[in-house]
């Protein structure tokens, strides 16, 4: 570890104890750091993974400690002072020090923001609309989606679909609304979107395509076009808004997220950014990564560079989603270019190639978990740059390990 030890006398703190700050921490401390280590959070809980929110959490099938990346009596061990429930609320970086929001000044050597984002609202406030962002909002959808309840979904995207998916399991009568042409039409292409739409069509979803919302009242949903849809309860899932203002407020470089250069380094000194919030140059584009992958990967690396090591973060960006039995896999870039391989279970392999023939993206979706395996080869591809031909990709008959071979 090359972190001078003028610096190691600090301690180094850490501000949103999620995914990427759980990581980065958990990280600091497998890398050697041994100085003072502070993550501090708003939630009350251990740092968790959000994906089982939508799925087995609200199932029922897992509770917050299957979630958590790691339990109490570890933090303990590893001597990572854990800030619950208290936020930052104020950040100083010319005199490298932060303020809680019980009042608590703490001083830091370097500093990480990975605050996240919290579920983008409707204006209105009601009892009976509900979001999904952390861990105790799955808990209150938990306790009211029971056999016979009628719920309205605002938002054909992935936290849409796959609360739809579970409240169907559970006994919901399920009705979803988007307000484009296709699902999850921001990231997906249109193939996949019609395959989500029959899928959820089949699991008995009332799906609503090119709606847009009147009003919503206790006992309704109110479209535009004069459609009343009585209901129950109303998930709003029309995407998240970064946490930013922390960041604002003390006069950091920020787009539609905290910016950082190569190394997730921000305008300000010391401080690096991770996560959802973190807005990084991929492809020479500014975008902020909304996935598990990118919270996994910026906090270890940021970790990494927190203690001088100054590697430049590299990635090739990724996500799943699970619904019923069918599981989505999409890995690298999603170009124009596409091959499609029918599967014989009736699934679906999507190939992204540049012009000269390399793979440079891969979507998959297939019942159960076959898709990840066919993923992670698409991955290998990717990286071994090796030419292919747009037959073979096609060819459900070849097999992606023998492509690899060449
Ligand atoms: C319901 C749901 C399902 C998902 N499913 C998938 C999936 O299937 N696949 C996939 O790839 N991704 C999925 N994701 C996305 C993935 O979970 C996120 O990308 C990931 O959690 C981002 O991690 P993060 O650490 O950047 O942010 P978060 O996990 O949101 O952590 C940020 C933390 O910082 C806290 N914070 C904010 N401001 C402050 C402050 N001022 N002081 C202290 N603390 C603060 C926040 O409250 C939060 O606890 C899902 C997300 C949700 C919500």
């Amino acid at each position: 570890m090359r972190m001078n030890t003028a610096l190691m006398d600090e301690a180094l703190i850490i501000v949103g104890a999620g995914h990427a700050g759980g990581r980065a921490a958990l990280t600091l401390r497998e890398e050697g750091y041994s100085g003072r280590l502070i993550l501090v959070g708003d939630e009350p809980h251990l740092p968790y993974e959000r994906p089982p929110l939508s799925k087995g959490l609200l199932q029922g099938a897992m509770d917050l400690a299957g979630c958590s990346l790691c339990d109490r009596a570890r933090l303990t061990e590893l001597r990572i002072e854990h800030i619950a429930g208290n936020p930052v609320s104020r950040l100083e970086p010319q005199h490298h020090r932060l303020q809680l929001a019980d009042g608590q000044w703490l001083s830091y050597a370097r500093l990480l923001l990975a605050t996240g984002g919290r579920a983008r609202r409707l204006p209105q406030e009601q009892t009976n609309l509900l979001y999904l962002r952390t861990h105790d909002d799955a808990l209150a959808l938990r306790n009211v989606l029971r056999p016979g309840v009628r719920l309205v979904i605002v938002g054909g995207g992935f936290i849409g679909l796959e609360v739809a998916a579970t409240a169907r399991g559970l006994g919901c009568q399920v009705t979803l609304l988007e307000a484009g042409s296709r699902l999850a039409g921001r990231v997906l292409p249109p193939v996949i979107s019609e395959a989500l739409l029959d899928l959820h069509r089949l699991h008995g979803v009332d799906v609503r395509l090119n709606v847009a919302l009147e009003s919503i009242d206790a006992e309704a949903v109110q479209l535009v076009n004069g459609q009343r849809l009585p209901c129950d309860l109303v998930v709003v899932g029309i995407g998240m808004q970064p946490n930013i203002e922390l960041a604002v407020a003390a006069g950091l470089d920020v787009g539609q997220g905290i910016r950082v250069d190569a190394y997730l380094r921000t305008s300000a000194p010391a401080i690096y950014a991770a996560g959802d919030v973190c807005e990084f140059r991929l492809g020479g584009l500014y975008q902020r990564q909304e996935t598990w992958r990118n919270a996994e990967a910026q906090g270890r690396h940021a970790a990494l560079n927190l203690l001088g090591r100054e590697l430049p973060f590299e990635t090739t960006p990724g996500f799943w989603s699970d619904q019923y039995d069918w599981g989505l896999q999409t890995v690298g870039v999603m170009t124009p270019l596409i091959v499609s391989r029918v599967l014989p279970d009736g699934g679906l392999l999507l190939f992204y190639l540049t012009t000269d023939g390399h793979l440079q993206g891969a979507c998959g979706w297939a019942p159960g978990q076959r898709v990840a395996k066919d993923i992670k080869l698409c991955e290998r591809l990717i990286a071994a740059r090796i030419p292919l031909a747009a037959a073979s990709l096609a060819d459900p008959d070849l097999s992606l390990k023998q492509l690899l071979r060449g």
